[in-house]
């Protein structure tokens, strides 16, 4: 028998989930080096540590694409270290509280220090989301700005954030800083993430900027204008347009973005979010919404998604929308060390939209442990 080094962790008797490798059965993890270093059944040690995960669900570190933190900076962030250590998410990409101005900092402060993996979205505004509306004097929106703070942090910047709402413009009520979003995200080969709120601009006219691979946040919105479905509750036709045409379409819950009601029309319609992300941040993340990535997705489980769409949508599908497949969202040996180790628990449990409209789930997931690259969070 070969000698061989312990594996630094070894997961065992878990489910494993992992739609990307085509994997759902019972597995072992094992993580060297900060890597997944094997997955299969009874894998033997040694291990440095062991994690026993019998009767757990075994799946990729969470990645939410949508979450504010840059604490310090922007009113609305939070700390992500304490979050991701008790939500299995391993990855939280910010989406726009930073600006090419702010970024520096942003790494120096956020990134470096945290123990989980930390990306963003850059806001086209220069300023991030330091003051809104961030779009609302010209010399802010800046495509070159934001063009080049993609390339000069592709270790860290995945696209390019715009919010596509009047709260954003200010006085300057056009579609131009999505066009600018657009424009920075297009010359960088980078997606650009649009958060829909009240117009200007129209949902049709935001949806008609963005190209294949660009996504849509906040697509859970109730606002009668802005939402997915129309008067009827029918999906509009534009917005499935966009999606045949390759747009993305992603949660955002937030405080003002996940609406049952239509969450219900879009569930009846077969028409299920592309990514789940939370938009957490000091609001939303406060009692009784509590948004993680394990309330949103027990919400989508609640409105009948499978369970392994759901993983799907929280791991490798916001993996490649950013780029970053290959490196997370999978398990496969030689991917990053992210693993979250998640409970379905049975009981009733209310689950309070945006709105404040709370609905009963008799099963909810929750994460009873984090690793990111390989660390125990
Ligand atoms: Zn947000």
């Amino acid at each position: 028998m070969s000698e061989r080094e312990p594996y630094d962790l070894l997961i065992t008797g878990g489910t494993v989930v992992d739609p990307m490798a085509g994997r759902h059965g019972r597995a072992d993890v094992a993580i060297a080096g900060g890597k997944v270093a094997a997955v299969g059944e009874g894998l033997s040690g040694p291990a440095r540590r062991t994690l026993d995960a019998s009767g757990l669900l075994v799946t990729p570190g969470l990645i939410d694409l949508h979450a504010h933190v840059y604490p310090g900076c922007t009113p609305l962030s939070i700390d992500p270290d304490p979050l991701a250590a008790r939500s299995g998410t391993t990855t939280m990409v910010d989406c726009g509280s930073v600006g090419a101005a702010t970024f520096a900092g942003f790494r120096r402060f956020v990134v470096e220090p945290a123990r989980c993996r930390v990306l963003a979205f850059v806001n086209i505004s220069v300023i991030g989301l330091v003051a809104m509306p961030e779009c609302g004097y010209g010399r802010f929106v800046d495509s070159n700005a934001a063009y080049e703070c993609v390339e000069a942090n592709r270790d860290l910047v995945v696209g390019v954030k715009v919010r596509g709402s009047r709260n954003a413009l200010g006085e300057d009520n056009t579609a131009q800083p999505v066009w600018m979003a657009v424009a920075a995200a297009g010359a960088a080969g980078a997606p650009v993430i649009m958060h829909l709120g009240d117009p200007p601009p129209a949902l049709e006219q935001g949806l008609e900027i963005l190209r294949p691979g660009d996504l849509v946040t906040h697509s859970y919105k109730g606002q009668p204008v802005t939402r997915l479905v129309d008067h009827q509750g029918r999906v509009k036709p534009q917005v499935r347009a966009a999606r045949e045409r390759g747009v993305l379409f992603d949660i955002g819950h937030g405080s003002g973005s996940f609406s049952w009601r239509v969450a219900h029309h879009l569930a009846e319609q077969g028409f299920w979010p592309d990514t789940i992300s939370t938009d957490v941040h000091t609001s939303s993340i406060k009692a009784p919404i509590s948004v993680d990535m394990p309330n949103a997705m027990t919400k989508m489980l609640h409105l009948g998604m499978d369970l392994e769409a759901v993983i799907h949508a929280s791991t490798g599908a916001p993996a490649r929308a950013i780029g970053w497949a290959g490196r997370i969202g999978s398990l496969q040996p030689g991917m990053a060390g992210d693993v979250a180790v998640l409970a379905m628990e049975e009981g009733d449990f209310p689950l309070t939209d945006s709105y404040r409209q709370a609905e009963h789930a008799g099963r909810r997931l929750v994460a009873r442990h984090t690793i990111c690259a390989g660390q125990l969070l």
